[in-house]
């Protein structure tokens, strides 16, 4: 097993190196190779993606990532800033499914923001596509109208095969599910996801045992607030992905619990927790590193094929949960306050 370390910015190296430490735990053959990305690979290279970085994560069979960002770098040129290296590294090695998957441990029901008897047994997978859309659409950028006046252009754009391929990962997840895949878009209003909604329809009907509906997505966005339990599989593009996911990770009661994967067709894949880098509370030893060791379980489960460790990993943080182990993020009365170190310890322990 080769794996690509890329720590990345701000809490990205203390979250990593729990999960380094959970994985070693295992005893697995794998080898490690570490290197920057984001802000680390612009002030190591000059380029949040350095070609050295990338040549080591197109020859890995897996790359782990931390996070990456800094407000430090909001003045570089758009293409230097750390984000660019993450949105490129998806590219360069078309991770074009994100997975990430919203699951409450009883023992955070408390934590939410919700009551708990409506996030109590919460699973969700949210099915999110990563490499087109709006993000990656041209034209883009900021130019100058002939009247002096600014504008901001960037452009929603998927092809139906883009879409297609999304669609069959989303139905292939539900038939090991609840067989329920419900697409998000906003079909009403833009083209690019009528398209989507048309061609979800037609894919669905390889997977005549999986139920799909459609929800636009600002009524989603409510929906995951009233009643999360009504679903089982979301699919949607990028934009809408991207923030409803965040907002699902509120409903398990951090951000900092929250694993993804994202995957190329051959199950290669990027695994990284939902979060950022978190620059407010960076060197503290603070942060939570679940959703990291977490990440590093999906890597077992989807590009290794390995169940047994990954069921081992899971386990493991449900039983450190159990304990009453809680970071600072997920912590409430009663519990015992540890810092990331330590929880990556409790880990280790529980395995
Ligand atoms: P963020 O996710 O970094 O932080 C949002 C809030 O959640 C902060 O209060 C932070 O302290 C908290 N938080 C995040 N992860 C946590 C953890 N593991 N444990 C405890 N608390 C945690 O989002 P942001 O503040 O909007 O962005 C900060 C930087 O991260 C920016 O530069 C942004 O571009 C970047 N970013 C990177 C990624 C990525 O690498 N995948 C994703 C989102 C944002």
């Amino acid at each position: 097993m080769r794996i690509a370390v890329l720590p990345g910015d701000g809490i990205g190296p203390e979250i990593v190196a729990q999960a380094v430490k959970v994985l070693e735990a295992l005893n697995l053959n794998m080898q490690l190779d570490h290197a920057p990305i984001g802000g680390a690979g612009y002030e190591a290279a000059g380029d949040p993606l350095p070609a050295e970085t990338l040549a080591l994560a197109k020859q890995a069979d897996a790359v782990l990532l931390g996070a990456v960002g800094d407000w430090k770098y909001d003045s570089l040129p758009r293409d230097m800033r750390p984000e660019r290296g993450l949105l490129r590294i998806r590219k360069e090695l078309n991770l074009f499914a994100n997975l990430r998957p919203a699951l409450l441990y009883p023992e955070l029901a408390s934590a939410s923001t919700l009551k708990p008897e409506v996030v109590s047994g919460l699973d969700i997978m949210i099915v999110r596509e990563l490499t087109g859309d709006i993000y990656f659409g041209q034209p883009r950028g900021i130019s100058t109208l002939a009247n002096g006046e600014r504008e901001g252009i960037n452009t929603m754009r998927y092809s139906e095969s883009e879409i297609r391929r999304i669609a069959h990962i989303a139905f292939s997840i539900a038939m090991k599910r609840n067989k329920k895949v419900c697409s998000v878009d906003k079909a009403n209003v833009l083209e690019t996801t009528e398209l989507w909604r048309q061609v979800m329809i037609e894919v669905a009907k390889e997977y005549p045992q999986v139920e799909l509906s459609h929800m636009y997505v600002d009524n989603a966005a409510m929906q995951l607030i009233r009643q999360p339990k009504q679903f089982d599989v979301m699919v949607t593009g990028n934009i809408f992905g991207d923030i409803l996911s965040d907002e699902a990770s509120m409903l398990t009661g951090s951000i900092g619990m929250l694993p993804s994967a994202s995957l190329d067709a051959n199950n290669k894949g990027m695994y990284e927790p939902s979060h950022g880098s978190a620059p407010d509370i960076a060197n503290q030893d603070i942060a939570n590193p679940l959703a990291t060791i977490l990440s590093a379980a999906m890597m077992l489960r989807y590009t290794f094929a390995d169940e047994s460790n990954a069921d081992r990993i899971e386990n493991a943080v449900k039983k450190a949960l159990a304990q009453g182990y809680r970071t600072a993020d997920i912590f409430t009365d009663g519990c015992r306050k540890v810092k990331c170190s330590e929880m990556g310890d409790a880990v280790v322990a529980a395995l």
